[in-house]
């Protein structure tokens, strides 16, 4: 696609950032090319730096619910900033807040706010070693809980049971107190807990997927994740970053209805601010400091632009939203499983809520041995015509794409036929 602003900023971003951009899948390098580089966003629409209007399905990587902009988040964040930018030092939106969590979370009994997931999840981790007294912790294959060291195991590749670090940097020795188990697999939880059980502090899973493309849990995963915990007097931890106030108010947990003992959340309630939040059980939490003996700070934890933004934007998740999002989610599933059939080709989709994905190989994708055997090329190529066709969709076959609430049936029916043409001529 040519786009030469774009091309232009990326040549030059590349001499002065890794890649050219400050986080790794922006790059586009899974699908080859340029990123677009965005000057603008309003609603459900990105515009890019040659002036380009584009739908958005990628929705800043889960936060923009609401659709871009939205004018009583955006005045909220304007208010606050008129009343200064940082304090370190307590506010009342900070109680506000915390307070809110806990009334769409009911697992949540206290609650910290951090940055980002990453330290969110870091931090539950630290908090559930630090309750047990236990070293180790129990991921799945697939499953991405942001880039601190000891989840940086089977974060998106390869089927081992024993931990080799995804990434160059982290230690062997650090690694090798994390287990890594296929998405699903309850027996191979059950193996691992007759086993280790007595040294497992946490158990820590993406309670619907979404970072292998959208694989939901089948019926007993999540329920049996917390019964062996509860047996083992491990901590269940859902990381909830991509699906808290995403897949209902009160996430995927509300939606399962299932119960975990620590939560983490992101992306949503940030409300496209830095902000993130790990909270659960109160003899857990307790253990935080200055409480307890468990360390966790941050200079700009809570910060008042970020509470605002949040604040501002939890307000506006009612029942109807999540109505909405299926209605629209429903009718992009219907057209791209009709798109697919009628190019012939080998795919699937994969759905819920507002969360989906299209899988170029036949369903269903259950883990990620699973999602691992999709034709990237073929998604490649897909991509790039939708983006030719105007429609952002995030740039790898592994991430799933994200319906807003600011999107019109029109703007599902415009994409349908994008993808259909882009299936056909790909
Ligand atoms: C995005 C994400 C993270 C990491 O959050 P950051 O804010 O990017 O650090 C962690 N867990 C899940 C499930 C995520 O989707």
């Amino acid at each position: 696609m040519s786009d030469p602003r774009s091309e232009q900023l990326h040549r030059r971003a590349e001499a002065v950032l890794p890649g050219g951009v400050n986080s790794p899948v922006r790059a586009f390098r899974a699908v080859g090319g340029h990123p677009v580089f965005i000057e603008s966003a309003r609603g459900a629409r990105l515009v890019g730096a040659d002036g380009r209007e584009y739908i958005d399905f990628v929705g800043s990587w889960g936060p923009a619910i609401l659709g871009h902009a939205e004018p009583t988040v955006v005045a909220a964040v304007q208010q606050a900033a008129t009343r200064g930018l940082s304090f370190g030092a307590p506010t009342e939106g900070e109680v506000l807040l915390a307070e809110k969590l806990i009334e769409l979370f009911p697992s949540i009994e206290m609650v910290r706010c951090v940055s980002s997931g990453t330290e969110a999840t870091m931090s539950a981790l630290r908090a559930a070693r630090g309750a047990t007294g236990r070293p180790l912790i129990v991921k799945f294959d697939g499953g991405y809980h942001g880039h601190s060291d000891c989840l940086l195991v089977q974060a998106g590749s390869g089927a081992a049971t024993f931990g080799t670090p995804d990434s160059a940097g982290v230690p062997e020795e650090i690694v090798r107190s994390s287990r890594s188990l296929p998405y699903n697999d309850v027996p191979a939880l059950e193996d691992l807990f007759a086993r280790e059980g007595a040294h497992i502090a946490a158990v820590i899973v993406e309670p619907v997927a979404g970072n292998m493309g959208c694989v939901p849990p089948e019926p007993g995963f999540l329920e049996g994740i917390v019964r062996l915990c509860d047996a083992a007097g491990a901590v269940a931890i859902f990381d909830e970053v991509m699906t808290g106030c995403r897949l209902a108010r009160g996430g995927a947990q509300e939606r399962y209805g299932v119960t975990p003992h620590l939560t983490c959340l992101g992306k949503i309630v940030g409300g496209g601010m830095p902000l993130a939040a790990y909270g659960g059980r109160r003899d857990i939490m307790e253990r935080v400091a200055p409480l307890g003996p468990v360390y966790q700070a941050g200079t700009l934890s809570g910060n008042p632009l970020a509470v605002a933004a949040a604040l501002a934007t939890l307000e506006q998740l009612r029942p109807e939203l999540y109505e909405r999002l299926e209605t629209l989610g429903a009718r992009l599933e219907a057209g791209l499983r009709e798109a697919l059939a009628g190019a012939r080709v080998d795919g699937c989709v994969q759905r819920v809520g507002s969360m989906i994905t299209l899988f170029f190989r036949p369903g269903p994708v259950r883990n990620w041995a699973d999602a691992a055997g999709s034709d990237r090329e073929r998604f490649a190529r897909w991509h790039a015509g939708l983006l030719e066709r105007g429609v952002y969709w995030p740039p790898s076959q592994f991430e799933a794409a994200f319906l807003s609430a600011a999107l019109g049936e029109e703007d599902i029916d415009r994409t349908i036929a994008a993808a259909a043409d882009a299936l056909r001529s790909s």
